[in-house]
């Protein structure tokens, strides 16, 4: 198959072990730097472009986006659906999952497991923000986050009134949840592709810090989860509509409890820490799923 490996760096962990993967199966696969394609979209056969060669002729496309880039880059992954290209993951529930307030709400629509979440804009009810989460301490989060930044622990009322007030000031929009204490600093991240859990791993905050992030240097192992833990995981990524998802838990005295359903889940901290060939299998995924391109010299009849 010809796949097509939509990133803005080819260099990555994630991106390496992706190419490596589809090459170690016989497959062609072109990294194509999301930014640099461009499209003509006013003619009745769009066109895609890069580097002044012309995009087509894919089987499939494996869209790993960054947040910070996430509206061009689904619209050039809908340009590829438009081809009728398989699509790792749709635009649109990349577009969804990027969007916590509505990816909350459709989560707990279907009763998944969450934290006690408020989300506002604008601090004159702060206290009654904090009374509806339970009271301190609490979380606070701005939305447009990612990894851990934007992320404060509030001990006390007047600490919490006083963040949702200068979070307000700066006109961002916030969540605000209840503390999940009992999960003692650690978090699961399941990775679903094709509807299972193919590899799970806790990841463990660093000393002092209640934020599990890799990046904000915590720990990860290989976990057993549970069999809540694991269905959880698999019903989120669906009501997302990903096929490949990174679903982030922690474990609360309510059972498991959803932090963040991740379209694009990085693959270094997982597979280093469980040595599955998550990789392989997001490949073997597609070749499960996408329907080799037809070429245009079919015979009539
Ligand atoms: P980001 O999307 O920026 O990673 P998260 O919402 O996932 O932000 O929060 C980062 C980390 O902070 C989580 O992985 C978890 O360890 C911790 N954390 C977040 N929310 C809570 C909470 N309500 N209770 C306890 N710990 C939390």
């Amino acid at each position: 198959m010809r796949i097509a490996l939509l990133t803005r760096n080819a260099n990555l962990y994630s991106h390496q072990r992706l190419i490596e993967a589809a090459e170690a199966r016989g497959h062609e696969i072109d990294a194509i730097d999301t930014l640099k394609v461009y499209i003509n979209i006013a003619s009745h056969r769009p066109e895609m472009r890069y580097k002044g060669d012309i995009l087509e002729g894919y089987d499939a496309v494996i869209p790993r986006i960054g947040a910070s880039i996430t509206s061009f880059g689904t619209a050039v992954l809908r340009q590829f659906e438009v081809q009728g290209v398989y699509p790792v993951n749709e635009s649109v529930a990349i577009t969804r999952s990027r969007d916590k307030l509505r990816s909350f709400q459709l989560l707990s629509r279907r009763g998944l497991g969450l934290p006690l979440t408020a989300f506002a804009h604008g601090t004159s009810e702060a206290d009654d923000v904090i009374d509806m989460v339970g009271g301190t301490p609490v979380v606070i989060k701005l939305l447009e986050g990612t990894q851990g930044v934007g992320v404060v622990l509030a001990d006390t009322k007047d600490a919490a009134r006083s963040m949702i007030q200068a979070f307000g000031k700066l006109k961002a929009n916030i969540l605000v949840q209840e503390y999940i204490k009992e999960a003692k600093a650690q978090d699961i991240r399941c990775l679903v592709v094709g509807g299972k859990v193919i590899a799970s791993m806790m990841r463990k905050g660093a000393e002092g810090e209640f934020r599990s992030n890799l990046h904000r240097g915590g720990s990860s192992k290989t976990v057993k989860i549970t069999p809540e833990e694991r269905s959880t995981a698999v019903r989120a990524a669906r009501v997302m509509g990903l096929n490949v998802a990174g679903v982030d838990m922690l474990r609360s005295n309510h059972g498991p409890v959803i932090m963040e359903v991740n379209s694009s889940p990085g693959l270094e901290g997982i597979e280093k820490a469980t040595n599955i060939d998550v990789a392989g299998k997001i490949i073997e995924f597609i070749e499960a799923n996408a329907r080799p391109h037809r070429t245009k010299t079919r015979g009539k009849g």
